[in-house]
């Protein structure tokens, strides 16, 4: 088993004197500035005009322009959307960064795929809490945390593990425990994960589910029930427990169908598309191809987004859950699990 980093292992003297720049309010952003701030850190915000400033005043933070907060900080963790990252990095970060500032993210991508490249005198490194930001923040307020991972990619000053460590504690994380990985390994599993499971292989899987049920003239209400409303249940019994616990639950003729018959849907093709998609990480194939696709203003994102929204599963969902008030989407923020 990996090391696991627990708060005694921070250094909690760490931030005195220290000024902490989060660039970002949004679902990260938000989180993580509260939790430092109540962990007793000095937090400024940087960040455009617009909503999220709106918000984080409302909070009580002194809110900046980017710019502003990059130059009064020792840290600055970038918390934007990655795709917007590199523009603003290059027109308010860069410009005023200087020696010895630590240059933090929570996604490897930009770093990893040379989208920003941080000068040399600069310290930069990762913390990736496991979990969308509402949950980093709730969890913090129960007086736990989500796991985190981090990782050092430029150690000028000497001191960019003790600031990941004391940041990774600053937002409840070590209570949780802290994982130590790489720029490289935390952005290509990061990616791989959310293409091949839990967001493409999962949304791919539940489609050709109801398709293949409705196709053979099953009613569409039935096979949405089977097919995606479902999955909640079976999810959550492999978050507590694992593979192991979801069997447990379910009937012994479920488990036996799970046997028999899960290997002829996911076969040695489906992995040979796993590697490809792995191979194309890897490469930074995928990584041009979605770069590009935003210098393009995303025309296939939302050609493909517009489509997926009108398939029939998404039709007779919308109609489904209005006989069900208790499924409601919890909360508008944007929430992509550890899958953001
Ligand atoms: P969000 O989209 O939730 O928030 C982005 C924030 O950036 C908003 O406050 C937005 O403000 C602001 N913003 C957008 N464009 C600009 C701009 N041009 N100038 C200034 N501010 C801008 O992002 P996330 O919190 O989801 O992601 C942030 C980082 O955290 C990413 O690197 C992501 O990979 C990483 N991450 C995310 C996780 C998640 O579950 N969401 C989990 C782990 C890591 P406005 O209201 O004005 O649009
Ligand atoms: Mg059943
Ligand atoms: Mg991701």
């Amino acid at each position: 088993m990996a090391k696991v980093y627990y708060n005694a292992e921070a250094n909690e003297n760490f931030f005195n004197n220290k000024k902490v720049a989060v660039i970002g309010y949004g679902s990260q952003g938000h989180a993580h500035a509260q939790n430092l701030r109540d962990s007793g850190v000095d937090v400024i915000i940087g960040i455009r005009k617009g909503k999220s400033f709106d918000k984080a005043v409302e909070d009580g933070f002194n809110v900046y322009t980017v710019k502003e907060a990059a130059e009064q900080a020792d840290v600055i963790m970038n918390l934007l959307p990655d795709e917007t990252q590199p523009k603003v990095y290059q027109e308010e970060i860069k410009p005023v960064l200087r020696a010895g500032q630590a240059l933090m993210f929570a996604h490897g991508f930009n770093v990893h795929f040379n989208q920003i490249v941080p000068p040399a005198d600069v310290d930069v490194l990762l913390v990736a809490p496991k979990g969308p930001g509402h949950l980093v923040r709730r969890t913090y307020e129960q007086g736990a945390g989500v796991p985190a991972l981090f990782a050092i990619y430029q150690n000028v000053t000497g001191e960019a593990r003790e600031l990941a460590l004391a940041y990774a504690r600053g937002i409840g994380s070590l209570r949780a425990g802290g994982l130590e990985t790489t720029f490289q390994e935390e952005t290509e599993t990061d990616l791989f994960g959310e293409q091949a499971v839990l967001c493409g292989g999962l949304t791919a899987l539940v489609k050709a589910g109801f398709e293949t049920l409705t196709e053979a003239g099953y009613q569409p209400e039935v096979a949405y029930f089977e097919c995606l409303h479902e999955l909640k249940l079976i999810i959550d019994l492999m978050y507590e427990g694992g593979m192991e616990n979801m069997r447990y639950s379910i009937s012994d003729t479920a488990q036996w169908g799970d046997f028999v018959s899960g290997p002829r849907v996911v076969t040695e093709t489906t992995k040979e598309a796993m590697k490809a998609i792995l191979k194309d990480i890897q490469d930074g194939e995928f990584a041009k191809g979605w770069i590009l696709e935003n210098q393009a203003n995303r025309p296939v994102f939302n050609a493909i987004n517009n489509r997926e929204n009108q398939h029939q599963i998404e039709v007779v969902g919308r109609e489904l859950r209005k006989m069900m008030p208790f499924v409601k989407p919890q909360q508008k923020e944007k929430e992509v699990v550890a899958v953001a």
